[in-house]
């Protein structure tokens, strides 16, 4: 197989409307604006999101070897990369990798272009299970630039990870799904949408876009929210826990964004009113009572315990089928009655199935009695059902972990609200303000997301300094989110037992 080409996310191209680009325009087209105008206020890339790059980047040598016929385009300039392209197709070749095509300003690379009687099948990968809309549009663009080029297009198709593919057996790792009567309907839209972003693109003063909660969060939080909401107060009309998308819009259109601005006649859930009253009136709202009924339900010792898992697209252990989650390490605080606190954890540090050995030292390390106290149960809950199903012998023990689970998330979000969660009860947004000597702010990964991408470069490194590295964050993270839990329980128990 030829060496892969860059990205398109690392190519520079800024003359020509990209398909990325083509997609956040139909997305947003301030988010466009702001791309074009502002860069320099891109956040650079997360972990997960380059977990994200990298995992395409692993799947795409897979999909092309299935067409042992293709050719790639490698070249890394977009100019470069047309001309590669047209030269391949004059010589005949009937199988392209990365074909390139330029017109109308736009530039649009096909993952695979493969030649029929009809004319061109354009097919591209895509490390998912299902069609999104997203995967069309880009589609569109790339039907419409070649219908421009006078290349024509027989059929589009997404090429998508198969659910039914199951390790080892790759041979139907891959589905193809036919698009083109959605992706030619589409297509119609695109000379107006490349004239519309051609226009902003160019325009000096910002477009005038509405925030939005689902607009600016979905399908994952916009890169430029922290420049584009700064005008948002931190505790806001999008902050209310649980706000719907149109409800917090149709607020935010009639120019209301402050909760001091909500319209009395304004309906709000009891735990939405507890929110808006709390930040109104600047203290904390703690139903004691409740809280102090939780925790009477806990036993020592009292296990505080917190999973990182990850989930592959390409499975890499038998059995295991694309995306399907395995846990690779925990970290688990046990406090006993007399105050004592010890802390247990495993991190599988080799490229072996990681869920037997972590299994057995869980149940080395959890009492056969007592709580186990978890932040969000399902998670937890998920991940022990997953290790039950996978090893039968081990049922009874784990179904008994399963039963003593206890949400502390429940607890927070039922019963304890403070002015400075603003609306979140994330792990990081409670523990600085309950806990504020504790912090994940010196930690280099700074979210559960980050934890599989950093245990992935840890396996993949072959450097021995790097890997002890990596090694060494992955246990701080882990173990900070369980001290994390006994220092807010602590503060729980203190909150408890103040007078109401
Ligand atoms: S934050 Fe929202 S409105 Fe602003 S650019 Fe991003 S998507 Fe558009």
């Amino acid at each position: 197989m030829p060496a892969q080409p860059l990205s398109f996310q690392n190519v520079p191209m800024l003359s020509y409307l990209t398909t990325a680009k083509y997609l956040n325009g139909s997305h947003c087209l301030k988010r466009l604006w702001y791309e074009e105008k502002h860069p320099e206020k891109t956040p650079s890339i997360s972990l997960s999101q380059q977990r994200i790059f990298d995992q395409r980047k692993a799947v795409k040598p897979l999909a092309y070897s299935q067409f042992p016929e293709g050719v790639l385009i490698d070249a890394e300039d977009p100019d470069v990369a047309v001309r590669q392209t047209k030269t391949a197709m004059r010589r005949g070749e009937s199988c392209l990798f990365n074909a390139a095509f330029r017109s109308n300003g736009a530039f649009v690379q096909c993952d695979i272009l493969q030649k029929d009687e009809k004319g061109w099948h354009i097919i591209e990968i895509r490390v998912a299970k299902r069609i999104k809309k997203e995967y069309l549009l880009n589609l569109a663009l790339r039907m419409y630039i070649l219908d421009t080029s006078d290349i024509p297009v027989s059929a589009t198709q997404l090429m998508l990870l198969n659910e039914a593919c199951v390790y080892p057996d790759f041979s139907n790792l891959f589905v193809f799904e036919d698009v083109t009567d959605k992706v030619n309907l589409l297509k119609q839209g695109v000379p107006d949408s490349l004239q519309t972003f051609k226009t902003t693109r160019h325009r000096d003063i910002e477009p005038n876009v509405l925030i939005g909660k689902n607009l600016c969060n979905r399908p994952y939080r916009c890169p430029f929210k922290t420049s584009c909401w700064a005008f948002v107060p931190k505790n806001s009309v999008f902050t209310i826990p649980k706000i719907k998308d149109p409800e917090a819009t149709a607020l935010a259109e009639k120019g209301i964004f402050h909760l001091s601005d909500l319209p009395a006649d304004f309906s709000l859930t009891p735990s939405q009113s507890t929110y808006v009253n709390s930040v109104l009136e600047n203290r904390p709202a703690i139903n004691r009572a409740a809280i102090r009924e939780e925790l009477a339900n806990l036993q020592y010792p009292i296990h505080f315990l917190d999973f990182e898992a990850d989930r592959p697209a390409i499975p890499r252990f038998k059995g295991f089928k694309v995306y399907e989650e395995f846990p690779f390490q925990y970290s688990c605080h046990v406090l006993q009655a007399d105050g004592v606190v010890t802390h247990h954890e495993y991190l599988h540090t080799d490229i072996t199935d990681p869920r037997l050995p972590l299994l057995q030292s869980l149940l080395a390390h959890i009492s056969d009695r007592g709580s186990i106290v978890v932040y969000n149960l399902s998670f937890e809950r998920r991940i022990l059902r997953g290790l039950a199903e996978s090893f039968p012998e081990y049922t009874s023990a784990l179904q008994s972990i399963i039963e003593r689970l206890w949400d502390q998330l429940t607890v927070l979000r039922k019963h304890y609200e403070h002015p400075d969660f603003c609306g979140s009860k994330s792990l990081k947004t409670v523990l600085p303000v309950l806990v504020p000597w504790l912090s994940y702010e010196a930690l280099d990964i700074q979210e559960g997301g980050d934890a599989p991408a950093v245990w992935n470069m840890m396996l993949s490194t072959t450097n021995e300094t790097e890997k002890q590295k990596w090694n060494q964050r992955l246990r701080a993270y882990c173990k900070l989110d369980t001290l994390a839990m006994v220092e807010i329980h602590k503060v729980l128990q203190e909150k408890s037992t103040y007078p109401a």
